[in-house]
């Protein structure tokens, strides 16, 4: 059965976070009925976060699932509509594009992915409960509230080290705990953090558990060396994961252009490789990961969008 004009949609946004939900207000706003398609984790990175004090416009900070609910709302004013669910595979041979979700297709004439890309965690059950008090994901985001306080950072790569090199400038020490003895680092970053006379390193150590869960806040690392098998107790104010991010784009492997990591890959802004088909936020981004970088790239998309738009009605 072919579907009527008016069940398909003008364009359809894939994650609601910082990214997709701004897209959402600026083609609400251009008449274009967005719908909005939660994804596993809505609200995105934001609504793992607690306060949020470098988003323009709020000088006392705000909370960074208050954030993503004003955007919500924001975008719902002018008409935007929300699905829960997570698209499972795409066709995107013909418009309009097909996307199927838990049990139904949707149909669309453009699409703007904002799918975002997870923080890789270490699988313990107290990360969930930590996460957000004493437990981050985001230096950039959180150093801030660890003046004085002892951080411990996991993992061995870029992020790890110039993360590590960042939180210094609030933190008494840091310490870099790493399951191997070598570094998957660049060298210059290794060494800027092994100048640095408030960075420790503990190697080659696995994190057992993260401490207190009972208490609702962190208050130490158990750690197990992989050689010897004896375990420590690190006793840290805070405890940031660098151990690397997924971008959530598995189900356009092989349609989109994505780089090695599997960052979707943008050309003239906001386009893909598909003519209507736009990308936004963290989902293409592996540098900036920023809530305002994600809201601008989100309002770049919704125009490239408006534009496709009308010139393919
Ligand atoms: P990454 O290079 O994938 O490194 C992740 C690190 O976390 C690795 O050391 C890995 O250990 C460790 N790890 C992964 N899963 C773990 C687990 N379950 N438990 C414990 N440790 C775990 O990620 P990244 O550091 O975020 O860097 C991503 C990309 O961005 C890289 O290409 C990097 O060069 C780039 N980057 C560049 C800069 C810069 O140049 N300024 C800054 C940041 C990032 P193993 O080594 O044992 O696998």
């Amino acid at each position: 059965m072919n579907p009527s004009a008016s069940d398909i949609e003008n364009v359809v946004i894939i994650g609601s976070g910082c990214a997709g939900l701004t897209a959402a207000v600026y083609t609400a706003r251009a008449e274009l009925r967005p719908l909005v398609i939660d994804g596993h984790e809505p609200g995105g990175q934001l609504s793992l976060t607690t306060t949020v004090e470098n988003f323009p416009g709020f000088p006392d900070g705000v909370l960074g699932p208050d954030l993503i609910e004003r955007i919500r709302k924001q975008a719902e004013r002018f008409g935007t509509r929300y699905a829960e669910g997570a698209v499972r595979s795409v066709d995107f041979t013909r418009r309009p594009f097909t996307l199927a979700l838990d049990g139904r297709e949707v149909k669309t004439r453009a699409l703007i992915v904002a799918a975002g890309a997870s923080a890789r965690m270490l699988g313990l059950e107290s990360e969930k409960l930590l996460l957000g008090h004493g437990l981050s994901t985001c230096a950039t985001c959180d150093g801030y509230f660890f003046r004085e306080r002892e951080i411990a950072i996991i993992g061995g790569g870029d992020s790890a080290m110039e993360e590590a090199t960042f939180l210094t400038r609030f933190a008494s020490h840091v310490t870099i705990v790493h399951r191997r003895r070598e570094f998957r680092a660049s060298k210059i970053m290794i060494e800027r953090a092994r100048e640095n006379p408030k960075i420790r390193f503990m190697t080659p150590y696995i994190v057992e558990e993260i401490l207190d869960v009972q208490k609702g806040v962190v208050e130490a690392v158990r750690l197990r060396n992989t050689e010897t098998g004896k375990e420590e107790l690190l006793p840290v104010d805070g405890v940031f994961l660098g151990i690397g991010h997924e971008p959530n784009t598995k189900v356009f492997r092989g349609i989109l252009h994505m780089d090695g990591e599997g960052y979707l890959k943008t050309y003239n802004g906001s386009r893909t490789n598909i003519e209507g088909v736009f990308a936004a936020g963290d989902v293409a981004d592996r540098i900036y990961r920023q809530a305002i970088t994600a809201a601008g790239s989100g309002c770049m998309a919704a125009l490239d969008a408006e534009k496709f738009l009308s010139e393919h009605p």
